[in-house]
């Protein structure tokens, strides 16, 4: 290979250029690594969102099929089922409008993402008033008010890191 600064024939080995000194390795830019970040946080985003949405789902189906063991079938969980069922439909569908933002740098991606930790905390106490009037006050688990304070670190986390990204998402 050749160097990219003064055009002297390198050996593939060597990490900078005998001749003038330049790093021969490609180094990658700021640019570079800030996009292919952003690839990595919309796929990520989008899979794993979509993953904890299908387990949630599916839990809520196989508590629909014992809803006349819970509470000695005083409990009537179809309405509280299928309410958590479409808010967990609406997350994933979020995640992937925020995932298809991220991949094509649109402007809107750091609000779409914060958007959609807002909403899975909304959709938490919606969830939790719901559940408890159905299911009594004993239905609050210590994973709600863990994930509650996740959503809202998140949002920050996020203003900030799509704030200092700026120059990337300019769609
Ligand atoms: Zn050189």
């Amino acid at each position: 290979m050749f160097c990219n600064s003064c055009g002297t024939e390198v050996s593939e080995f060597a990490r900078v250029c005998p001749n003038c000194g330049e790093p021969t390795v490609k180094v990658e830019t700021r640019e570079v690594l800030g996009t292919k970040w952003a690839d990595f946080l919309g796929y990520f985003y989008f899979w794993i969102g979509c993953l904890f949405g299908l387990i949630g789902i599916a839990r809520l189906v196989e508590l629909s099929g014992r809803s006349d063991d819970l509470l000695g079938g005083k409990a009537n969980l179809s309405g509280y089922i299928t309410v958590a069922v479409v808010l967990s439909l609406v997350n994933i569908a979020l995640l992937a409008v925020a995932a298809v933002a991220i991949i094509n740098r649109k402007r809107s991606a750091g609000k779409l993402v914060c958007a959609v930790f807002g909403y899975e905390f909304v959709s938490t106490i919606i969830l939790l008033i719901y559940g408890s009037a159905v299911l009594g006050p004993g239905s609050f688990s210590g994973s709600d008010g863990v994930r509650m304070i996740l959503d809202i670190v998140l949002i920050f986390v996020n203003a900030s890191y799509f704030d200092n990204r700026r120059d990337i998402f300019v769609n």
